[in-house]
């Protein structure tokens, strides 16, 4: 999925982590856009270094890899803001560490028994089922997995952009009575007009925001109110900058915030301090290079106190590295 991985050094001898998107071509505008705007400056105050990334990509960024690439430098310097103030990023926010939080798997196939006892809620990805009637095949599947978690243990659906509007009422229509959280993703990220007619005639939560960037976007579909639920990318969407933002509005406006890949370190630390009712989401194993991540024990996760972000990198051994 082409993360990147941003470590800024300082002349106080503190590295600061964080981890974006892009690939190579994140790395293309970390090295020729994104490093020379930060050497020899100070790493504060965070959110005026943010206005000047995002100003300077501004012709060719926006969304996309650009602001992947910056996501990563934001939560570099914010793994630097808490390592100076030698406390965590979640006390830094408000919050506190130690509190278990709810975790939930992300699944792309059949939830076996074992698995359901390892986390407290379940997301099926139900995009690529396929077969004679493919809305049949998605109810099939969500009826096996219901009946494996028993009625009671959240369960979201995934779509990740791959139906239409008549597919996804038709889908939530059916399964309507399994008691299913959210459907996520349904349409493509830009059909605005699509995702207000999905929120008025879906009798299912309306999630998504994976693949938004900047609180901005995020902004308007939250003063549309085009998602029940939003789910942004602490490492694509600009960093725990916008996070911090997203957190605000959507508290705000009485919707939900769940972010993808909440359980990664990048994202607990938000979870942590702003969420009034986390539930931090896990694809593992990956991203195993990351250390400092702290276990999923019985359906939940516990985030640490060590300084910034918390996590510890071996520069040397990164597998599958370019650089
Ligand atoms: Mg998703």
């Amino acid at each position: 999925m082409g993360q990147i991985l941003v470590a800024i050094d300082t002349d106080c001898g503190l590295t600061g982590y964080g981890v974006g998107g892009g690939g190579l071509a994140g790395m293309h505008v970390v090295r020729t856009v994104l490093r020379d705007l930060l050497l020899d400056r100070e790493p504060e105050p965070i959110e005026q270094i943010w206005d000047l990334m995002y100003r300077t990509t501004l012709a060719f960024g926006r969304k996309g890899i650009a602001i992947m690439a910056i996501s990563g430098v934001d939560l570099a310097l914010w793994d630097l803001r808490g390592k100076a103030a030698a406390a965590p990023v979640a006390e830094l926010l408000g919050g506190r560490t130690g509190r278990p939080m709810p975790t939930y798997s992300t699944v792309w196939d059949d939830i076996t028994p074992a698995e359901a006892r390892m986390h407290s809620a379940f997301k099926l990805h139900v995009e690529n089922r396929s077969g004679h009637d493919s809305v049949a095949a998605v109810v099939s599947a969500v009826q096996n997995a219901r009946d494996i978690l028993g009625a009671d243990k959240p369960l979201m659906l995934d779509a990740w952009m791959k139906w239409d509007i008549s597919t996804t009422l038709a889908v939530a229509q059916a399964v309507e009575d399994l008691n299913i959280d959210w459907i996520e993703e349904p349409i493509p990220a830009d059909d605005l007009a699509g995702y207000e007619q999905l929120v008025a005639e879906c009798p299912i939560s309306i999630a998504g925001g994976e693949h938004e960037f900047t609180a901005a976007a995020f902004g308007e579909l939250i003063d549309r109110r085009l998602h029940h639920i939003l789910q942004p990318d602490v490492c694509w969407c600009g960093g725990m900058t916008e996070l911090v933002k997203i957190y605000n509005m959507v508290n705000a406006a009485g919707l939900r915030v769940c972010p993808h890949r909440g359980s990664e370190i990048w994202s607990l630390h938000a979870l942590a301090a702003l969420d009034p009712q986390p539930l931090a989401e896990s694809g593992r194993p990956w991203m195993t290079w990351v250390g400092g991540q702290p276990p999923i024990k019985n359906g939940s996760i516990t985030l640490g106190d060590s300084p910034g972000l918390g996590v510890t990198i071996d520069e040397g051994h990164l597998p599958g590295c370019i650089t």
